[in-house]
C-alpha cells in the first residue's frame, strides 16, 4: 500500500503458525529504490513479498538498496533473497553487522555465555536447556550473509527523491538504527518505537551491559526531531511520537517500581524477582509461570536489563553469592 506518496508499506507475515507480520517499506526514488527491512527467510514472507510489490505496481530490479534496522529474524531474515533476486546491496550498521556471526553461524560461544549468564541469575538446573536453546529455531528463517555496506550513526544517503539519514538507537539490539527524512519529517523507527507494544529490551550476551539505559538514551535522543510520522517496524503508522515516546517510559518507570517492591521482601536473583511481575500487560496480564519458555526467557533478560538500570541508578546493589547474582533494594 502506498501510505504516503512514493512511500510503500508491505506486510509480509510471520512464517506458518506464528502471528504477527512485519512492515517492509519501498521508498521510490530517481535514482532506485530503497527498500526497508524484508522479514523472515520464509517461503511464505517472499510470497507475500512478491505480491506486495505487484499490488503496488513496484519492480523487483528498482530495489538498489536493502536498508536492515536490526539484525533480527523478522527484519533481516530474507535480506540476502531478496540482494539475490535484484543485485540490490544490504546496509547495516556496523555494530549490528558485527553480530551476525556470532549469533547466526558460529553460535557455541554464544549459547555457552548465556546458560552461563542463566546460571548466574538463578534458573534452575532443570530449565537450563530450554533457557539457553529457546531462540535456536529461529536460525533457520535467516540467511546470514554480511552486509555490503556498513552504516554509521549520521551518515546520509538519497535516492534521488528522498534523503535518509541514520540515527543510531541501541537499546531494542546495540546496533539498532532508525532512518530519518527530514524533509517529509518521516521516521523509520524499526522496532525502536512501535505504537501498540512496548519494545523488548533484555540484557544478554550481545547487548551491553545496560541495554535498558541505552534504550532509554535512545528514545530521549529522539525527542529532539520534528516527526510527522512514525512508520514502525510491526503496527500502524503514528503522528504522535513523543506522547509515545513517554508511554514506553512511563511503563519502564512503572516496571522499575515492582522491581524495587519485589527487593522490599528480601534479596532475590533476577529469576525470582521475574516470578513477582505480571507480564504482557497488553494482553491483560499473564504470571511468569504461565509463559512459554521463549516468553520466559525475554521475561528474565527484560528483568535483569531493568535491574541493571536500577544499580546504575543506586536504587539496587548485587552481590555474587556461591556464582548466583542476588539483588537487594538499596533503601
Ligand atoms: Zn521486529
Amino acid at each position: 500500500m502506498e501510505i504516503i506518496k512514493g512511500i510503500h508499506q508491505l506486510k509480509i507475515p510471520f512464517p506458518k503458525g506464528m502471528p504477527g507480520d512485519v512492515n517492509v517499506y519501498i521508498i521510490e526514488g530517481n535514482d532506485g529504490n530503497i527498500m526497508i527491512d524484508s522479514g523472515w527467510d520464509s517461503q511464505e514472507s517472499l510470497g507475500a513479498f512478491g505480491e506486495g510489490l505487484k499490488a503496488d505496481r513496484l519492480k523487483l530490479r528498482d530495489i538498489k538498496t536493502i536498508v536492515i534496522t536490526h539484525i533480527h529474524p523478522d527484519h533481516y531474515g530474507l535480506a540476502s533473497k531478496v540482494k539475490q533476486l535484484c543485485g540490490a546491496k544490504v546496509a547495516m550498521d556496523k555494530i549490528e553487522a558485527g553480530l551476525i556471526s556470532p549469533r547466526y553461524k558460529d553460535f557455541t560461544e554464544l549459547l555457552k555465555r548465556v546458560e552461563e549468564e542463566a546460571k548466574r541469575n538463578g534458573i534452575p538446573e532443570t530449565e537450563l536447556p530450554d533457557f539457553r536453546d529457546a531462540s535456536l529455531w529461529m536460525n533457520k528463517f535467516v540467511a546470514p550473509e554480511p552486509p555490503d555496506v556498513l552504516l554509521d550513526d549520521g551518515d546520509r544517503f538519497s535516492n534521488g527523491s528522498f534523503e535518509i539519514q541514520v540515527i543510531r538507537t541501541p537499546g531494542h539490539s546495540p546496533g539498532h538504527i532508525c532512518l530519518y527524512e527530514p524533509k517529509k519529517r518521516l521516521l523509520f523507527s524499526g522496532d525502536h518505537v512501535l505504537y501498540e507494544t512496548t519494545p523488548h529490551v533484555g540484557f544478554n550476551p550481545q547487548s551491553g551491559d545496560n541495554p535498558l539505559g541505552d534504550y532509554v538514551s535512545s528514545l530521549q535522543k529522539l525527542t529532539n526531531i520534528k516527526v510527522s510520522f512514525v512508520l514502525p517496524g510491526h503496527g500502524p503508522v503514528f503522528n504522535s511520537l513523543n506522547l509515545r515516546v513517554e508511554g514506553i517510559l512511563h511503563h519502564h518507570e512503572e516496571r522499575k517500581r515492582q522491581i524495587v517492591r519485589a527487593l522490599d521482601r528480601g534479596s532475590k536473583t533476577a529469576y525470582q524477582v521475574a516470578q513477582e511481575i505480571t507480564w504482557m500487560p497488553e494482553e491483560g496480564g499473564v504470571a511468569f509461570k504461565d509463559l512459554a519458555p521463549w516468553d520466559r526467557r525475554l521475561a528474565v533478560m527484560e528483568t535483569i536489563a531493568h535491574l541493571k538500570l536500577l544499580a546504575t541508578e543506586g536504587k539496587v546493589a548485587s552481590v555474587d553469592m556461591d556464582g548466583v547474582c542476588l539483588y537487594l533494594a538499596k533503601d
